[in-house]
């Protein structure tokens, strides 16, 4: 059984975008510019967002956080958003969600310039991507296709078994992995909380992608011998014996599942690193592109 190593192939790409960045500044150009938008106290989403910025130094980016109270209204936000679109020197940004019930998150990721949203969660993006055009793929299921691709599963004319239909994770992975290319032509099964027999169907799976966030819901006796085991989700369980009162599961139970899982990502350490390195990815690639435009108007 092989654990497929999040942590260690993100350090990888982080490694690589690194001495990217280093020719660059080599060359006398500006380092790739990512910013975040912060709103509120959540905890998780501090925890998310900081070390989104830590990433960035690690890697040799400029980074600017926006921090806003959970009062800010949508009128505010947008002004927000306005200028990051408007600021020349910031190639990405991201607004960090859930924002405040008052605030319609769809019509700020509306308001996010396509050019600079590296969460790819941009409508825009979106039907790029399910077109397989270039573009910005959202950070989690891209960091799931770079795995398969690092440690050379073999994808094509397998059955997939995608259990969640979030617009950020398990919609576009089933979109991704059932696309006509390497390391993809899967045949894909999206279950969501309306599925029946769901057991039935990861029996019968080659691969199993779990999104839900429901800790340890996929056990051993629903996955066959030899599947791989992608475990996307991350929840906060209370335990009192933890320094921060809690530990982080995952939707797989891992114990039981890769005893018989031929791999499969651990939580923590799996796919979670490797959306922050994915981010960083698509930071460079949107201040790559955006030289490229520049050229295309000079
Ligand atoms: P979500 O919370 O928006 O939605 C959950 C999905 O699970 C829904 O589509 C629902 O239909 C499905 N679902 C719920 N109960 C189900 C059941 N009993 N059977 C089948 N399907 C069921 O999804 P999300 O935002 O993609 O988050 C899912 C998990 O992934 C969460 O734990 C989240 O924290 C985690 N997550 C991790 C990363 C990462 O970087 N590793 C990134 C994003 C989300």
């Amino acid at each position: 059984m092989v654990i497929i190593d999040g942590k260690k192939i993100s350090a990888l790409i982080k490694e690589e975008i690194k001495k990217e960045v280093e020719d660059r500044k080599a060359k006398g150009l500006q380092p790739p510019h990512l910013a975040a938008v912060l709103v509120g106290t959540d905890g998780a989403s501090q925890t998310y967002v900081n070390s989104k910025v830590l990433a960035c130094e690690k890697v040799g980016f400029t980074s600017t956080l926006v921090k806003e109270k959970d009062s800010i209204s949508e009128a505010q936000l947008i002004q927000i958003i306005d200028q990051l679109n408007n600021d020349s020197s910031v190639d990405g940004y991201i607004v960090q969600l859930p924002l405040p019930k008052h605030i319609d998150e769809q019509k700020i990721l509306m308001a996010v310039d396509p050019n600079k949203d590296v969460d790819g969660f941009h409508p825009f993006n979106f039907g790029k991507m399910a077109l397989e055009m270039p573009t910005f793929i959202p950070a989690t299921p891209f960091g799931i296709m770079e795995l398969l691709k690092r440690y050379d599963i073999e994808v094509a004319s397998k059955h997939c078994v995608v259990i969640g239909r979030s617009h950020i994770v398990g919609r576009p992975i089933s979109i991704l992995i059932s696309q006509k290319k390497k390391y993809a032509n899967a045949t894909v099964t999206l279950a969501h909380s309306r599925t029946i027999n769901l057991d039935h169907l990861t029996r019968s799976a080659d691969i199993i992608i779990t999104a839900l966030g429901r800790p340890e819901f996929l056990k051993a006796d629903m996955v066959k011998e030899g599947s791989v085991v992608i475990d996307v989700g991350i929840t906060r369980v209370s335990d009192s014996n933890a320094k921060r009162g809690y530990v982080l599961k995952g939707d797989v139970d891992f114990e039981g599942v890769s005893k018989k899982a031929k791999a499969i990502t651990p939580v923590p350490g799996g796919v979670g690193p490797m959306t922050i390195a994915m981010l960083l990815k698509n930071t460079l690639l949107a201040s790559e592109r955006k030289v490229v435009r520049l050229d295309a108007v000079s």
